[in-house]
């Protein structure tokens, strides 16, 4: 399949108005869009990423009174929340309307809703004219695209149209919050923080996954590179530091033996990466990224992944940081990255 790679948002809404899906830029990650009421064009995003069905979708719209269209009531924890963060990085779930098909929301009765605040997301669902169903624009299991060569990479030849933009101002998916009952429950940490929600409903929670999956995307090993993913404290990133310069003394030797050895030394040598807040945890490293805030860090972690895969690294070290804030959602994305359910 050819795929037509624009900057015009009228392009890419015309592929979406006649039923094809489109990739588009947002400020949390880029996405990959379908009319969210035709249901086969839906069908060819899973098929695109390679989505398990039972994994829903996001529905994203540009003007509130749009919600009471998808859903069946606007609770008040719900209505909390909108005002203060629609449009944002923040998704609520609420129970669904008739008018939206299964396949968006893989059966569930419930839908998840999102006013992104993107200047050219929200002209491309102004000049579609539907509501656009949308989960992130990588193949499923992988990091999250955060620019359009990430999407390029993974979707090029499998869907009809990219349309690119800036690179994404968060880097990280929206906070997805149940917003059915009495109180929020934020099903997926994001870049709106628990804390934020707090303010607005002293009750709110951050459900950490247990036995019941509420979001089903919380299940999958996600947002993984090819690299292995480990999570190192403070303490053990010491430890690593000097391994790792027993390590460079032993080749230091084998690098004097000769220059035949030292070439197969270099190409067998394990390569590593770091990425975290502390700058001198980074020095060993081939690879690093050095972040100065937790915004930063959050904000690089998925395109440090995959600049690590094309730099073929084995292992990629991430800092562990305290799951409060933004770090609950760092924490939450390096546990399902490393593979841990
Ligand atoms: P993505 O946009 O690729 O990050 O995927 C959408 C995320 O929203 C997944 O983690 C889904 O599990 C979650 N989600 C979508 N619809 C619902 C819903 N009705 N209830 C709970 N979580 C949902
Ligand atoms: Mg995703």
């Amino acid at each position: 399949m050819q795929t037509t790679i624009t900057n015009s948002v009228k392009i890419a809404a015309d592929f979406i108005k006649s039923g094809e899906v489109a990739a588009f830029p947002t400020e949390t990650v880029y996405g990959i869009g379908a009319n969210a009421y035709d249901e086969k064009a839906v069908r060819k995003i899973f098929k695109a990423k390679g989505r398990p069905a039972d994994n829903p979708l996001i529905v994203h719209i540009t003007r509130k009174k749009d919600i009471s269209v998808l859903a069946k009531e606007i609770t008040p924890s719900a209505k909390k929340i909108i005002k203060e963060f629609f449009p944002g990085p923040v998704t609520v779930i609420l129970k669904k309307n008739e008018i939206v098909p299964g396949v968006v929301t893989a059966g569930l009765d419930t839908i998840a809703i999102r006013m992104p605040a993107s200047k050219i997301a929200r002209e491309l669902i102004k000049l579609s004219g539907v509501p656009i169903a949308a989960p992130s624009a990588n193949l499923s299991g992988s990091p999250s695209p955060t620019n359009f060569i990430h999407v390029l990479r993974d979707m090029r030849n499998k869907i009809p149209c990219v349309l690119i933009g800036p690179a994404a101002k968060f880097g990280l998916e929206s906070t997805v919050i149940d917003c059915t009952g009495k109180y929020p429950v934020i099903l997926r940490p994001g870049s709106v923080t628990l804390e934020q929600i707090k303010r607005l409903d002293k009750n709110a929670v951050y459900q950490k996954r247990t036995g019941k999956v509420k979001s089903p995307g919380q299940k999958y090993k996600h947002y993984a590179p090819k690299a292995r993913v480990k999570i190192v404290k403070r303490e053990t990133s010491n430890v690593k530091r000097e391994t790792s310069n027993v390590k460079r003394e032993t080749s230091n030797v084998k690098r004097e033996m000769s220059n035949v050895k030292r070439e197969t030394s270099n190409v067998k040598r394990v390569k590593e990466a770091y990425i975290g807040l502390t700058r001198k945890f980074a020095r060993d490293f081939e690879v690093a990224k050095i972040c100065k805030t937790i915004e930063e860090y959050a904000k690089n972690l998925f395109s440090f992944f995959r600049e690590c895969d094309e730099l073929g690294i084995k292992t990629i070290y991430c800092e562990k940081v305290p799951e409060k804030g933004i770090g609950a959602a760092i924490m939450n994305r390096l546990g399902k990255a490393r593979g841990k359910k």
